[in-house]
């Protein structure tokens, strides 16, 4: 069911990774011996109970927490081997991360927080791409207010388009659409299929939402901290019979 030997030059990869919260009573196996990969140019939906590793799995693998056993790689690269330093880099360079909760910083304007990954990276934004993002999510007439002045979805597409805008290697989204109207959600994940299809983007994604998870290649189902199941080009009706399968 789950591949034995993945291919570590994938844009993303676990190796028997283990995350183990807490000692012997209070233990929690967050991830439980994971191994898998994420093929580039691909869009792969991660589904799976409240509580079995989603989140876990894709901090690890973006670098933003560390396993307790095993190994994750970005583009080949084994991100246990890299310093404090080097990891910033990668992180900055390579990974986009799209947050449960949107994580913008406050004081700066919707344009001004798309760009801060390239403005702290000190590179140029490419304006042509920038302007085809932008009007992807929708944020045209936006783009100077603050947070505070956005309603959590427009919040949403911020930071959707925080993390396309320099095109990463790789983009991890956490229940990117989850606070989303179904009309804005579906949006944002046709821009991420046209981003995966026209520009060879990598997008791993965790949903609950079945619909949101047919839009993927291959959806990833995880309980218990275990990689349990997976489907190839899936439909609606596909995920949701295992869901139902799986108890979840
Ligand atoms: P998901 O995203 O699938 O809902 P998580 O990856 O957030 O699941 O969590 C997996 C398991 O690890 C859960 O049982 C959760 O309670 C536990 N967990 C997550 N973060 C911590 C933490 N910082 N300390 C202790 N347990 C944690
Ligand atoms: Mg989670």
């Amino acid at each position: 069911m789950t591949s034995t030997t993945p291919t570590l030059v994938a844009a993303a990869a676990a190796l028997n990774a283990s995350k183990i919260y807490g000692k012997n009573d209070s233990e929690v196996r967050a991830l439980d011996d994971v191994t898998v990969d994420f093929a580039e140019g691909q869009f792969t939906a991660i589904m799976g109970p409240s509580g079995s590793g989603k989140s876990t799995l894709m901090h690890c693998l973006a670098g933003l927490d560390t396993l307790t056993l095993g190994k994750v790689f970005i583009d080949g690269t084994d991100l246990s081997g890299l310093n404090d330093r080097e990891l910033t880099v990668l992180r900055r360079e390579q990974v986009g991360f799209i947050f449960q909760a949107y994580n913008l910083i406050p004081t700066l304007t919707a344009l001004e927080n798309i760009t801060l990954p390239l403005d702290l990276g000190g590179v140029d934004v490419d304006e042509a791409w920038l302007n085809e993002v932008v009007s992807a999510v929708k944020l045209e007439s936006r783009l100077t207010h603050r947070p505070s002045e956005l309603s959590g979805g427009q919040q949403q597409r911020v930071a959707v388009a925080r993390a396309l805008a320099s095109r990463p290697k790789i983009i991890f989204a956490d229940e990117p659409t989850g606070n989303l109207d179904s009309r804005s959600g579906a949006e944002i994940l046709a821009f991420m299929r046209h981003a995966v299809n026209d520009l060879g983007q990598t997008i791993v994604m965790v949903t609950h939402d079945p619909v949101a998870a047919a839009y993927a290649d291959r959806v990833v189902f995880l309980a218990d901290g275990k990689v349990v199941d997976e489907v190839s080009s899936p439909t609606s009706e596909q995920v949701l019979d295992r869901m139902k399968k799986l108890g979840s």
